[in-house]
């Protein structure tokens, strides 16, 4: 016998168990994107291996090496996406969005990078994306930033700081690059293997380093904040007073320099150390160059990703159950007349309430059938026998409350009564009903 198949290292399956906290999270993202009318975009999970590369750039770590790039049967390189951003700077200069137009975007879904699987860092991880076109203004980036900080506020998450940095003008940040590279050469010795690789391609990459035996190296490096441009500067300053006036605190970070070429201006993060070593939940910023570089209009852009495992980790370790809700009833029917007017019954009810109803399959005695109503967890057994069918009635067993007692009730009493039933405990249906 051959071993059962695994899922791909890094990929995880959802399980019905967990799947309700993650239908909660992301009730909860649309509902706070509507708040602030943004409108989804629905893009496809494949992309040509192009468009990442000149999109997210050459050398960065994600086009170099965490990319699952095959060739279609054309020959053509095709990439599973491994983030958003790029997919939809094309779908909107592709359909003509950006003419004349603001845009306010979000998409959700799952993304795609060959990262080595540990906690909080997968090869398959899910994504909500939000993406703003057509404003060059600092307020569209205190905009952003007001959202995801009412989004933690809906979702009760506490312990997150958001962190802040400017980037400036592609002009100031390439000026910076050769101050930084200067400085880097005299300190070459103690880059390690990486940082000297990459001293070239992508210095700024360097001040992102995990590598704790580089920290002293890089907290000397110059900082780029005193080096932005002039209008740069005055975003910054007014996205700060925005900031503050919205009562959202923020740390300047000046190391903060982001894993992608296409950002300048605002970067921010939101950060967390309840995750452990994968604690960025949050992070996005300005791009408004990327457009015209995808032989796009000339539109700015700003927005952010946040990666949905490492939010529903801080809602587990929050103490959200996420258990999946148990059904209001459950059908037992015993004898084959039973079996053919329960299903009738069943689909009624459903017609009639916003009822969870599990009817019994694959027969079994009543007994049988009394411990699966038990085992479901349902409030109720609605209860079809042979007596039952012959006075066209159905008896009703509170499996759970305390008090209440058995009934038996004419089959068009049911639907009133268990609507009465349900809304007594409180509001179970309603409630439900509502998420
Ligand atoms: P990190 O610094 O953690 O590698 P990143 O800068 O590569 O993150 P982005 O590309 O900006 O991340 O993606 C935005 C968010 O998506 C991250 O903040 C994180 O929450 C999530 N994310 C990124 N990569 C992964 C991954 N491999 N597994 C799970 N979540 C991820
Ligand atoms: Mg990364």
């Amino acid at each position: 016998m051959s071993k059962p198949f695994q899922a791909i290292r890094g990929m995880n399956d959802i399980l019905p168990s967990e799947s309700a906290l993650w239908q909660g999270l992301e009730a909860t993202v649309r509902e706070v994107l509507a708040a602030y009318d943004y409108h989804e975009i629905r893009l496809p999970i494949v992309e040509r291996t192009e468009l990442f590369a000149r999109s997210i750039g050459e050398v960065t770590d994600i086009v170099e090496k965490e990319m699952y790039t095959f060739a279609d049967r054309n020959d053509e390189s095709l990439s599973l996406r491994p983030e958003g951003t790029a997919g939809c700077v094309r779908a909107c200069i592709e359909h003509g969005l950006l003419h004349h137009q603001t845009q306010r975007l979000w998409y959700a879904g799952p993304m795609f990078r060959y990262e080595k699987p540990q906690k909080g860092r997968y090869r398959q991880f899910h994504q909500v994306g939000v993406e703003a076109y057509g404003m060059a203004g600092p307020d569209i980036d205190a905009e952003l930033i007001c959202l995801t900080a009412r989004l933690w506020r809906r979702l009760g998450i506490r312990e997150v700081t958001l962190q802040l940095n400017s980037l400036g003008s592609s002009a100031a940040r390439a000026a910076y690059r050769e101050r930084l590279v200067a400085y880097f050469e005299t300190r070459r010795t103690e880059l390690d293997e990486d940082s000297q690789r990459r001293l070239h391609t992508n210095p700024l990459r360097i001040l992102d380093t995990r590598n704790p035996a580089m920290r002293g190296v890089v907290a000397e490096a110059p900082v780029l904040l005193d080096h932005l441009d002039t209008e740069s500067q005055i975003h910054f300053a007014e996205l700060r007073a925005l900031l503050d006036s919205a009562g959202i605190t923020y740390e300047i970070n000046p190391r903060l320099v982001r894993g992608l070429d296409y950002y300048c201006k605002t970067v921010f993060e939101w950060v967390t150390d309840t995750l452990g070593a994968q604690g960025t939940i949050c992070a996005g910023g300005r791009y408004d160059g990327l457009i015209e570089q995808l032989s796009g209009p000339a539109v700015p852009g700003i927005g952010f990703a946040m990666g949905l495992e490492r939010l529903v980790a801080m809602l587990v370790a929050a103490g959200y159950s996420g258990a999946d809700p148990n059904p209001h009833a459950y059908l037992i029917m015993v004898g084959d007349a039973a079996q053919r007017q329960g299903l009738v019954l069943a689909e009624q009810l459903r017609e009639q309430l916003p009822l969870r109803l599990r009817m019994n399959c694959g027969g079994g005695g009543f007994k049988a059938q009394f411990r699966r109503a038990d085992y479901s967890g349902a409030r109720f057994a609605l209860i079809l026998g042979e007596d039952e069918i012959k006075a066209g009635t159905v008896a009703i067993k509170p499996l759970r409350e305390t008090q209440g007692e058995q009934v038996t009730l004419s089959q068009d009493q049911v639907a009133a009564h268990l609507r009465m039933a349900l809304n007594s405990t409180p509001s179970v249906l309603e409630r439900d009903a509502r998420g």
